[in-house]
Formats: C-alpha cells, structure tokens, sequence
C-alpha cells in the first residue's frame, strides 16, 4: 500500500441554479488572455446536451477509443510501434474552433452611430479573433439551453447519444439539470499518458495535475487524449493549458476561485487518501457498471490506525491527514455515500464529484407523494430518471444513484420537521 493525498471536489448539483458565475470568475482570472478566449476552464452545461465542446460525451468521436499497454497505461489507439510518429502525423481527433466557438462580439457603436433609416440599427456581430464581421454567430456553450420543444427538434443535427434522445423524447417527460465541469484532476489522468512531452504531470502533495509551460510541444495529444475535453490549447503560445485547480490558492489556503464565487454554494473541497498502489487495478476492472464501487475502494479512512500509521511512512503532513479526517468530500463519496465521480466508465479515476439533483419534485413532495410525514421516499416520482442519472455518474448502475436521492429526500424530510429555531417537532418525527 502507497498512500497519498489528493484536493478533490464535490458539487451538489441540487443546489446549481446556472447561473455561471463560476465561468465568468475563473475566466477573469485564468483566461482572459490573447489565445485562449474561447477557452472556459470552468464551464456549465444544461443536460441533456451536446456541452462544450460539443459532443465531448461521443467518445468514439474523439479519439478512436483507447487502448490499454501492459503496465495498465491508457493509450490513444493509434501508435503501436510506430506511436510516436503516429502521434506527430496522426492526430486527427481533435475538437475544432467550431466545436469550442468562435467568441464573438457586437459592434454596439453601430447602434448609436448609424444614420436615420426605417429599421432599427442592429449590433453587428465580429470574431474576436479576426476583427471579422460575422454574418451571424452560428454555435457557442449553452447555445441551445433550456429551448424546450426546441431542443427536442435539434436532436437529430446534434447526434445525442441513444439514451438522452430516450430521455427527452416527449414532451411531457422533458427535464433538465445543469452540470458545471472542470478538469477532473484525475487519479490516472489520460492526459499524462498522452503527452509525448512528458510536460504533463500530477503533483505528488495534492494530485493537482498541471502542464509545464516549458516543456509544452503543443502535440496535442493531450486534447485529443482527454476524454472529459479540459484541456485548451493556447493559439498564441502554442501551448496547451488546463484547470489548475488554483493551485496557488490552496497552497495559500484558500478555495478555488469558482468554490469562492459560487452563488449556490454548491462546492466543496476536501482531501481524499487512496492507495497509490491500486489505481491501475480499478481502472482495469471490466465491468463498466463496477467501476464506481472499483474507485471507492481504493479510498482509505483516515480514521483507522492503520491508515494513519502508514500514511506518517508514505510522508503525507499532519496537516493533510487532520484535512482527510475533516474532509466534506470524504463524508460524502465515502460515508454518505450521495456524491458520485463523473463517466467512472471513462477510467482515469476523476476527482469532481457529483450529488445528483433532486430535480423539480416540489408539487410532488407537497402531494405527500415523495418523503415527508413519514411516507417512504418514491424515487420513481423524480423528474430526472434515475436511468439518466446512472448514465452520467455511475456506469449505468442505478442502485446506488436511487439510494442516494433516498437519503435526499429523507434528509429534506427531517430537515422540514424542524421549527424556524431548530428544534424538532418529534410528533412528526
Ligand atoms: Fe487530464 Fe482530462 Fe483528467 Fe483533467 S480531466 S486530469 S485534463 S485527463
Ligand atoms: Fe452553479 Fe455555482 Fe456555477 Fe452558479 S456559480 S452556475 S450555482 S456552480
């Protein structure tokens, strides 16, 4: 056993009113820079939908599939002995502007300037990156949000995967939630695997995986290789750039940009202990429907003696083992058991976690159909199928996703028997 120490993050996507503010914040600080304007470290989708870039889900679109060396290292398909010229020639997987945007902005001088005529001006459109008049921006992130009925006729360009077409097929079964992404800062991240350079590497102290700005090739290989699409490349530089968990923040002590300015506060950030040893055997497990349960155990718990005993030979400080054993990401991935990895079936082992929303159950609670006043809760009432969920967050396993919206429900439950002072009405109880 190897232990080691790893920042993670669960978002409780019950709480997420999409309001962006996590984008924006993290794009002033990280992003606002010539070469990576289209690019949004933090980004939130409205689901079901393509996301950003569109179609990152499609897997088969990206990369070709995987394969998997013999020391259990994931590899793009191509290659074998020929990897790295097929790295240099053959890299045609990745993502274009298009599937980014071309970022935009309007001409709104035009409005005040322009003569007397018999329609209203309008603001023109033009490329930031070209000065261009745009005829009229064609796609960008959220592009078709929230659109409904709308969104339903779409699908059929936008090529959804079999299950969110089986989702949003009718009207009446129309649902949506939102889902903010980073860069996972996987515990077996694809992108160091991909990287020819060698410039991509994860931190021993807290996992954070970052890219060495000098060492950067711009192969790409790690766009293409990332099967969560975090990763930018940088037009200017010529280099790729990523999340970096704002690790000058946390080495300072303080939360993330976007766990700071969110509006819902819906982010938590916590340490995780893992047996450094055991990441390739989760990974490699078969099953993809067993991958949830395969990274859960590599976790350890910084309760037990044993762990702490070993964790003090492997080095990790007192400060991060105190860290672990108050950790709200411990709690609830491990004991709770209500936060969930985001596509586990992609097996780099991510370390954003996700609470699955509730979804609009509100008219159904106060019907006395879901939870409350003692009635066991109904999961199969929920708005967002379970089914849909399990897609997302546990290889398609469903039971675990129920059982968490169960303990939801049930602490909402409890929580509603409370007077305004806290105290419990045991009555009701
Ligand atoms: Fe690398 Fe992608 Fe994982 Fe981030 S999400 S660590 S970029 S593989
Ligand atoms: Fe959701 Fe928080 Fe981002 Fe708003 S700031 S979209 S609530 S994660």
């Amino acid at each position: 056993m190897k232990i080691r120490a790893q920042i993670g993050m669960v978002l409780n996507l019950d709480k997420c009113i999409g309001c962006h503010t996590c984008s924006v914040t993290c794009k002033n600080v990280w992003t606002s820079r010539a070469g990576v304007e289209y690019a949004w470290f933090n980004n939130v989708e409205t689901k079901p939908g393509v996301g950003y870039p569109r179609h990152w889900e499609d897997q088969s679109r990206w990369n070709g599939g995987w394969v998997r060396k013999d020391n259990g290292k994931l590899q793009p398909k191509m290659g074998g002995k020929f990897r790295l010229l097929a790295k240099i020639f053959a890299n045609p997987d990745l993502p274009e502007i298009d599937d980014y945007y071309e970022p935009f902005t309007f001409d709104y001088g035009h409005l005040q300037t322009s003569g007397e005529a018999k329609d209203v001006p309008t603001a023109r459109a033009h490329s930031v990156l070209t000065g261009q008049k745009m005829e009229k921006p064609e796609w960008g992130p959220n592009w078709e949000e929230i659109l409904g009925g709308e969104f339903e006729k779409r699908s059929a360009d936008y090529n959804f995967k079999d299950i969110e077409k089986e989702m949003y097929g009718e009207f009446e079964n129309t649902f949506m939630m939102y889902l903010p992404r980073l860069c996972e800062h996987c515990l077996n991240p694809a992108c160091v695997a991909a990287c020819p350079s060698g410039a991509i590497y994860k931190r021993e102290e807290d996992g954070i995986v970052l890219i060495d700005q000098d060492k950067c090739r711009g192969w790409r290989m790690c766009v293409s290789g990332c099967p969560y699409k975090k990763i930018y490349f940088n037009w200017q530089s010529g280099k790729s750039e990523k999340c970096t968990f704002c690790y000058p923040r946390i080495e300072n002590g303080d939360p993330t940009v976007c766990s700071e300015t969110c509006v819902g506060r819906i982010r938590y950030l916590g340490v995780m202990l893992y047996d450094a040893d055991r990441i390739q055997e989760a990974a490699s497990v078969a099953d993809e429907q067993a991958l949830y349960e395969a990274q859960c155990d590599i976790f350890l718990d910084p309760h037990d003696p044993a762990v702490i005993a070993q964790a003090k030979v492997d080095g990790v400080p007192d400060s991060w083992m105190e860290a672990a054993r108050n950790s709200p990401v411990y709690k609830m991935a491990m004991e709770w058991k209500i936060a969930f990895p985001l596509h586990p079936e992609y097996r780099t082992l991510p370390m954003v976690w996700y609470v699955p929303p509730l979804s609009p159950i509100q008219s159904r609670y106060e019907d006395g159909k879901i939870a409350g006043d003692g009635v066991i809760p109904d999961v199969s009432q929920l708005r967002i199928p379970v089914k849909y969920l399990a897609n997302m967050l546990t290889g398609g396993k469903e039971q675990p996703v129920a059982h968490a919206l169960e303990r939801m429900l049930a602490m909402r439950a409890f929580m509603r028997t409370k007077h305004v002072e806290g105290v419990i009405d045991t009555g009701i109880l």
